[in-house]
C-alpha cells in the first residue's frame, strides 16, 4: 500500500466502526507504540526510526479483535499485532502505516499448569 492510498483513508470512518474499543491517536504515543527494541541494532536503526502506524487499537477481547481485522479488511489498512513491543528486530514495526494492535489489555489468565500458563 503506498503512502498516499495511507492518507486517503477515512480515519473518522473508520474509528466510528470501533466504537466501544480503545482508540490512541495522540501522535506522540503513536510512535512510542510503533516501535521496539530495533534500535540496539545500528543496521535497523536508520532503516526503521521513520516507520510509525496512523492509530493503535486496544481490544480487550477477542470479539474485539475480530471487529477490528473486519474493519481494517473493508477500509483496505494495515494490521500491525504488538505486545509489550520488546522484541529486537523490529518485528512489531508498521512499515506501511496503518492500525497497531496492541494486545496489552488482553491479560487474563485463561488456564495454568506446572510451569505453563
Ligand atoms: C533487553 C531484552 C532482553 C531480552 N531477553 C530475551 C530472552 O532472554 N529470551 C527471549 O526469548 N527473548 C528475549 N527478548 C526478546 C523479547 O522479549 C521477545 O521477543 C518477546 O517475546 C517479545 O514479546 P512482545 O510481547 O514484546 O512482542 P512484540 O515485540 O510486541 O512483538 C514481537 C512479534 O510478535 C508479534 N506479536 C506480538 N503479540 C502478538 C499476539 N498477541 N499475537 C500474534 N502476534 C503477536 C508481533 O507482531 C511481532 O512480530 C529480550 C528483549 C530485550 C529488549
Amino acid at each position: 500500500m503506498t503512502a498516499t492510498a495511507i492518507q486517503s483513508i477515512d480515519w473518522d470512518a473508520f474509528s466510528s466502526e470501533l466504537s466501544g474499543i480503545e482508540i490512541i491517536s495522540d501522535r506522540a504515543q503513536v510512535v512510542k507504540l510503533s516501535h521496539d527494541y530495533y534500535h540496539f541494532s545500528p543496521v535497523l536503526q536508520p532503516l526503521l526510526s521513520d516507520k510509525t502506524g496512523d492509530l493503535v487499537v486496544r481490544p480487550a477481547s477477542e470479539a474485539e479483535v475480530l471487529r477490528i481485522a473486519a474493519a481494517c479488511v473493508k477500509f483496505k489498512i494495515p494490521l500491525t499485532v504488538r505486545g509489550a513491543g520488546t522484541g529486537n528486530y523490529g518485528q512489531c514495526i508498521p512499515l506501511k502505516g496503518g492500525v497497531i494492535l496492541d494486545t496489552s489489555k488482553m491479560n487474563s489468565i485463561r488456564w495454568i499448569k506446572p510451569g505453563l500458563a
